[in-house]
């Protein structure tokens, strides 16, 4: 795979022109996608008349940035008059009215948008099997998951649809399905890149960043996405460092190395494959230092109080009233109808307690406007959205707020404590990015507590809000690639990028 920066080299001197490579990537996705599934909103002339115009620019020499770059968007960033699904039945209609900041962004230094990218059902899963759409499968075996949720967008840089795409990270989004499919992806500091038109899972976790077929260009974009945004109170004002240049740093690092990621649960293989790369990293005269994260067992009991709790809340939008899908109001009328009907029925012969009962039911009867709610609902989300709001509301309801949701709020600031303590002795912390490789479509699917286990190595980056980078780091004897990742303090993507880097150099 070529880099954004030889590409433009070859745009520059005319020796490439970009109708040219977007006619590749698009004969890529018309051979792949039947397979693949990773786009689920393709237009083939909306790209080529991008890339003409584009094209127009750099023969002027006026082409911004990223012109070059080719990119997927995850079906759940919006992009003004295009379809903006969550791969949920309640938005499958639904239509963006506006440009995410990180839309603009890209547009601004000219990036071409391809195509929408498949996804787990408002970003919850790790398989990229909840989705109306159907599963997305990985471009190295059919057989098997992309990971998740941005499957769709790992799996379109790895077969070769594109060369970058967007993703979100609130749980290990980003870095899981990058390494289930071999690609690199970036989950920055909470706050560096705008959430503006990103529809929410998880507000105080959610995260955009980029996926690419290098550390280098995974910097190169990484840093048109940040920056303050007025439209984004939570937002960092902090300057955006030159990510590019980190990764031509060569200075040696301080990496830590935490007992609780390399322990049970872990493949074997992988786990090996990591620490005789660790070993070279030491020859090569970086420093490596036993560390602990003792909270780390909490981690994901933590995160799936507080995220479905956030969900829960965000989700509660989806009326069927304001936008998205709305259930049949004369079915409503109907069914509620009947209800009342069955009801008068009963009434006439009840007696005492019975009565009593009946009385309490009509009281309590559904009025339309609530049925409609419920039945929108009912139809719009998938089980396992349905899961995590029926979770979260039951942490935040009165009764077990503080057993549950006050509990999970202060273990996340231990687990932040943890990593403030590491990272004031180490540059950087490696780990394996996932247990595994990517597994069977399918195999996980009746089993939500295992499924969730795969995010076991990820999950803590969001408790923190701390950044994180997963980058290929070999294949398995199974042919499945596997990342290794690195988490470096907050705003500290410069670190991350230049260890990222070092495995790449490794890998020749
Ligand atoms: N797999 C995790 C979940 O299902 C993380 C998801 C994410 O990062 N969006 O919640």
């Amino acid at each position: 795979m070529k880099n954004l920066l030889s590409i433009q080299d070859e745009l520059n001197s005319g020796s490439l022109k970009l109708p040219d490579l977007v006619e590749q990537y698009i004969n890529t996705i018309e051979e792949k996608n039947g397979t693949v599934n990773a786009l689920v909103s393709f237009s083939a002339d909306d790209a080529k008349k991008q890339a003409a115009d584009i094209q127009k620019k750099i023969d002027a020499g006026t082409a911004g940035r990223l012109a070059g770059s080719v990119v997927a968007v995850k079906d759940l960033i919006c992009e003004k008059g295009k379809k903006t699904t969550c791969s949920s039945n309640i938005l499958r209609n639904f239509e963006s009215v506006y440009d995410a900041t990180v839309i603009e962004k890209l547009a601004a230094e000219d990036a071409l948008f391809i195509g929408r990218a498949n996804m787990d059902e408002f970003a919850m899963g790790s398989s990229n099997e909840n989705t109306i759409f159907g599963p997305a499968t990985n471009p190295h075996n059919s057989e098997f998951v992309t990971g998740g949720s941005s499957g769709g967008s790992a799996a379109s840089v790895a077969a070769g649809m594109c060369n970058f795409s967007l993703g979100s990270d609130t749980g290990g989004s980003i870095r899981q399905p990058a390494s289930y499919c071999g690609v690199v992806g970036l989950k920055p500091t909470y706050g560096r890149v705008s959430r503006h038109g990103l529809v929410a899972f998880a507000s105080s976790f959610d995260c955009i960043g980029p996926f690419a077929n290098s550390v280098e260009d995974a910097a190169i974009m990484l840093e048109f996405l940040s920056g303050k945004d007025p439209m984004d109170q939570s937002s960092s004002d902090r300057p955006v460092d030159t990510y590019r240049d980190a990764v031509e740093n060569d200075e040696k690092l301080t990496i830590g190395v935490p007992n609780e990621y390399f322990g049970e649960g872990l493949d074997d293989e992988i786990r090996s494959k990591i620490e005789e790369q660790l070993k070279q990293l030491e020859s090569d005269g970086h420093t490596l230092k036993a560390i602990n994260l003792p909270h780390t067992d909490y981690a994901i009991a933590t995160y799936y109080i507080l995220a479905t709790a956030e969900a829960s809340s965000n989700l509660a939008r989806y009326d069927g009233i304001r936008y998205g899908h709305r259930a049949d109001f004369e079915e409503v009328e109907e069914e509620l109808k009947k209800e009342q009907i069955a009801r008068e029925k009963r009434l006439e012969v009840a007696t005492g307690k019975e009565h009593e009962r009946l009385i309490e039911e009509i009281s309590k009867a559904d009025s339309p406007l609530t049925r409609l709610y419920k039945n929108s609902r009912t139809e719009g989300f998938g089980k396992e959205v349905k899961r995590r709001i029926l979770l979260g509301t039951y942490v935040l309801s009165s009764g077990y707020y503080d057993a549950y949701f006050a509990k999970a709020q202060k273990v996340r600031r231990l687990i932040k404590e943890d990593f403030n303590k590491a990272f004031s002795d180490v540059d950087v912390i490696v780990s394996p990015t996932a247990p595994t490789t990517a597994f069977k479509l399918g195999e996980n699917q009746d089993d939500p507590v295992q499924m969730y286990l795969n995010d076991i190595y990820t999950i803590s980056a969001n408790l923190s809000g701390i950044c994180g980078i997963s980058v290929p780091a070999g294949t398995h004897s199974n042919g499945l690639p596997f990342g290794i990742q690195f988490m470096g303090d907050s705003f500290k993507e410069q670190n991350i990028l230049r260890a990222g880097r070092a495995i790449e150099n490794l890998q020749g």
